[in-house]
């Protein structure tokens, strides 16, 4: 296509959003991730698949320095966040994460949650950051429940608000952990339905589902990870219609 960018490491202004390069993680003597490679561009959707224990997780926690990496680098834009001196706030400023297990502040209102990074964390003053936050919750149909205390929520909710809360300070990424795997099947559409409409209105995502019909709707690329290794990656045709690896063919008929 004329006049489109490529990505390139020679064009900062082009740089991805995140560049995992070379990640080695391990737990005493298990490891854990054995070197991951992943770059993900501006507005890309990275779904990460694989069976429980693989490394989604910690691959997350690590991109959000809760783990620390045991070799290999993590770019976030400019930033090597995995250089002893990175500032960790400033980091994970920059991300906004979500759970599976909802964990909205249980003490503090629906509209409190959502706005208290920016107040806090960014300085943003109330009255700006609770307008934001009020346009949010309405955007999401959550409007009239900004008064409300989390445990007056269904779990979908709670986990849209946690959506929200995520997304209240516009951070470059967007981490999402399993976030429908603790709700009832009913409730697993509203919360998918709200990340799609993240990503039409142009979100970076990284997120680690069991949800393989929404990973095939709505990723750009799909990430098969097995031991702490990318097997294959590609995009959803590619991984769902014709895995070239024997482990990833395995793998998804199991799910059948
Ligand atoms: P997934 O999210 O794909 O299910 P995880 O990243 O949670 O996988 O876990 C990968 C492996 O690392 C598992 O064997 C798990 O038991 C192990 N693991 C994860 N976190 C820790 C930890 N803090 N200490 C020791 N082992 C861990
Ligand atoms: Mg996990």
């Amino acid at each position: 296509m004329t006049g489109e960018q490529t990505t390139s490491a020679a064009n900062p202004r082009t740089s991805p959003v995140l560049d995992v390069r070379g990640v080695v993680k391990t737990f005493g003597d298990q490891p854990v991730l054995r070197g991951i490679d992943l770059t993900v561009d501006k507005h890309e959707v990275v779904v990460l698949i694989g069976a429980s224990g693989s490394g989604k997780s910690t691959l997350l926690k690590t991109i959000n320095l809760l783990e620390q990496v045991d070799d290999g680098q993590i770019m976030l834009g400019d930033t090597d966040i995995t250089d002893p001196s990175a500032n960790t706030d400033k980091v994970r400023a920059r991300i906004g994460v979500v759970f599976q297990h909802y964990n909205l502040f249980p003490h503090m209102n629906v509209l409190d949650n959502v706005t208290l990074a920016a107040r806090k964390v960014f300085g943003t003053p109330r009255a700006q950051a609770e307008a934001r936050g009020l346009e949010l919750l309405a955007r999401i149909g959550l409007g009239d429940k900004a008064k409300e205390f989390p445990d007056r929520l269904s779990g979908g909710q709670q986990q849209r608000v946690a959506i929200a809360r995520a997304i209240a300070t516009d951070p470059e990424l967007l981490l999402l952990d399993e976030i429908t795997s603790a709700l009832d099947p009913q409730l697993v559409g509203e919360v998918l339905d709200m990340v799609g409409e993240l990503k039409r209105a142009g979100s970076t995502i990284v997120m680690a589902t069991h949800e393989m019909s929404f990973a095939r709707r709505v990723a750009d690329r799909v990430v098969y990870l097995k031991d702490g290794v990318i097997i294959e990656s590609g995009t959803p045709e590619e991984i769902f219609e014709r895995p070239q690896r024997a482990e990833t063919r395995e793998f998804l008929a199991r799910l059948r």
